[in-house]
This record gives C-alpha cells, sequence and structure tokens, in this order.
C-alpha cells in the first residue's frame, strides 16, 4: 500500500532528476565563501527576487531568525501575526536568541494584519517602550495569499512610520503562481524575504534570506553564531537550484488537487474552508483522532486536529486525491 501523506508539504521526496542534480554539484567550503553551487544559488535568487544578497540557510526558521536579528537590536520589538509562523512555531527565538520582544496581533480573515491595529501597536519614542523596528507579514498565511494592493499599502505604511518590512516567504511561490504573477510582484515590497527550498518546491533542505547586502552581511555572522554556516553545502544547493528551475510551475496542480479534494470533502457533506494554494481545511471538531485513525488504515495520514489541515504536493496524485475523498465519504457513512 502506498502512503498518502498529507500532513504538510514537507514530506517531499527528491526525484531522481533532483539526485542527480545533487550527485553532480561542484562543491567547496562554503564558510570560506568558496562553494560554486551555493554561490550560484544565492546569486540567482538574488537576480529573480530583486535583492543584492542572499544567504543559503539550513531552515526556514534559522532564515527568519536571521532577519529579524538582523533587522533589530536587542530591546527592540516586531510586530507579527499571533498565529504567524515565526511568532507561534519556531520556539520564541527572536525572543530568545535575539531579545527582540515580538508585538503579536490577531490576523485578519485574509491572512494580512490590518494596518490600523498596527499603527496602534507602534510604541512612541519613549523609554518606557520597546523601540518598535519591523513589521513582520507572512505569504502564503494558512495557504491564503495576500493581495498585491495590501503588499503596497504595507509598505508605503512602513515607510511612513519607519519602520522595516520582513516577509515570512515560505511559500512565497505558491502565492506567486497563484496570482500569476512574477515572484518579484511580491518580493519588491520588502526590506527582507525568507523563502523555504523544502516545501512545495521539493528540496530536501534549505531556505534563503533576501536583502540589501548590509543586511545580509550581518545575516552571514549571525548564520555562523547560531551554527548554520555549512560546509560543501553545494549539494543540498543544487537541490534548491533544480526545485527553481522545475518545481516553480506545477504548484498549480498541487493547488488544483486542493481544489478538486475540498469539492469532493464538501460534496460529501463536510465543513470545508474556501481554498486559494495548496492547503484544505476541514472542521472534524471531536471527530479528529477517529478520521486519523480511520485514514491511517487506509494509508492515509493526516494531522489529528479539530481543524484538520491536509496540504497537497508533489508527492500525492489526482489519484490519490480519488482514494482520500472515497476515504472520508466511507467514513461519513460509518
Ligand atoms: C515551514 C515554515 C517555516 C520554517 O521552515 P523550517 O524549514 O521548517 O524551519 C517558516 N514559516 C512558514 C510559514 C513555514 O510554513
Amino acid at each position: 500500500m502506498s502512503v498518502i501523506d498529507l500532513r504538510s508539504d514537507t514530506v517531499t521526496q527528491p526525484s531522481v532528476g533532483m539526485l542527480d542534480a545533487m550527485a553532480k554539484a561542484a562543491t567547496g567550503d562554503d564558510v570560506y565563501g568558496e562553494d560554486p553551487t551555493v554561490n550560484g544559488l544565492e546569486a540567482e535568487l538574488a537576480k529573480r527576487l530583486g535583492f543584492a544578497a542572499v544567504l543559503f540557510v539550513p531552515t526556514g526558521t534559522m532564515s527568519n531568525l536571521l532577519g529579524l536579528m538582523a533587522h533589530c537590536e536587542r530591546g527592540d520589538e516586531y510586530i507579527v501575526g499571533q498565529q504567524a509562523h515565526t511568532y507561534k512555531y519556531e520556539g520564541g527565538g527572536a525572543a530568545v536568541l535575539g531579545s527582540i520582544q515580538p508585538q503579536p496581533l490577531e490576523v485578519q480573515a485574509d491572512g494580512s494584519l490590518d494596518l490600523a491595529h498596527v499603527a496602534a501597536a507602534i510604541k512612541p519614542d519613549d523609554f518606557h517602550f520597546a523601540r518598535t523596528r519591523l513589521l513582520a507579514l507572512e505569504n502564503t498565511m494558512q495557504g491564503k495569499v495576500l493581495p498585491l494592493e495590501y503588499l503596497a499599502r504595507a509598505r508605503s505604511f512602513t515607510r511612513e512610520h519607519g519602520l522595516q518590512l520582513h516577509l515570512d516567504g515560505a511559500r512565497l511561490y505558491n502565492a506567486a503562481v497563484k496570482l500569476g504573477v512574477d515572484a518579484r510582484e511580491i518580493t519588491q515590497h520588502f526590506d527582507s524575504v525568507s523563502v523555504c527550498l523544502s516545501k512545495g518546491l521539493g528540496a530536501p533542505v534549505g531556505s534563503v534570506l533576501c536583502g540589501s547586502a548590509e543586511l545580509i552581511g550581518k545575516a552571514r555572522r549571525l548564520r555562523k553564531m547560531v551554527g548554520g554556516g555549512m560546509r560543501q553545502a553545494g549539494l543540498l544547493a543544487a537541490a534548491g537550484l533544480y526545485a527553481l528551475n522545475n518545481n516553480v510551475q506545477r504548484l498549480a496542480d498541487d493547488h488544483a488537487n486542493a481544489q478538486f479534494l475540498a469539492e469532493g470533502l464538501r460534496a460529501a457533506g463536510y465543513d470545508v474552508e474556501p481554498v486559494q494554494t495548496n492547503m484544505v481545511y476541514v472542521q472534524m471538531g471531536e471527530k479528529a483522532e477517529a478520521i486519523k485513525t480511520f485514514a491511517a488504515e487506509r494509508g492515509i495520514k493526516l494531522s489529528a486536529a479539530g481543524r484538520l489541515r491536509m496540504v497537497t504536493h508533489m508527492n500525492v496524485s489526482r489519484e490519490q486525491i480519488e482514494q482520500v475523498v472515497a476515504a472520508f465519504v466511507d467514513f461519513s457513512r460509518k
């Protein structure tokens, strides 16, 4: 029985083509700046996303951490979504390791932060307060794409208030493919952007932080400090380059599969949230554990949550999505 794993788009396996590219990668010691494949990946992404400099790092968590620490000093504050990955799912790293105070705000239904709420949270320049330095957004946010018009407003807002603007773009390319725009249309609004190569793009490991030469210079020092300086990392960067060259446009297939899954579940009477990209959220309430066990017996891996998240990716086919819908139909008839 082949396993259908819908827990996350992080579970993808490297394809034969990707493994081949990794095997052929030229490598050097990247801490000395001598890995040609890492340098190539960083240069390629700088060009594609419109930044002066890019830094290859092991994880998106490290990429966000280095971005926040490069923008903010000890005692500074950043404004971030209450449900944002950076705030909620990264072990509090900005506070623990950077002494950066988070100011979390409730995320709006469309995945954005209300700029009026952000304005109200900015602290006056007064020694009672932490210094508000940065606004961090996330795109996609739980599968939702932030409107380009909102990004433009966030850009002028942060300029007006003297804040830096960071994007956790772990799934930047899902957002760009969904909007049918070049990723630069999104990244142009930000001072720094973190992108995961290891989510829907299908690389086994790796993220990048993009920004100005000065910001990335600081981030490079911080990367060494937190133990993220890798040596012959070209093996991994080759997977990232392969992903960028082969796996971006196909994200549309994952989005279509997510829509197909949502429609099938709705037709079977499930309460499914509107789908934009590769994430399907279903209200399972108290049946969360039961559906997880039921699905597992049919080779389908789900997370156990009342608000069940299912994520489509390159290792789940349309035929397998049909099997998932059939399993949910069977479950509803039990
Ligand atoms: C996965 C993810 C990250 C962090 O990525 P890791 O590589 O798992 O550390 C950051 N932000 C978002 C929105 C993510 O989904």
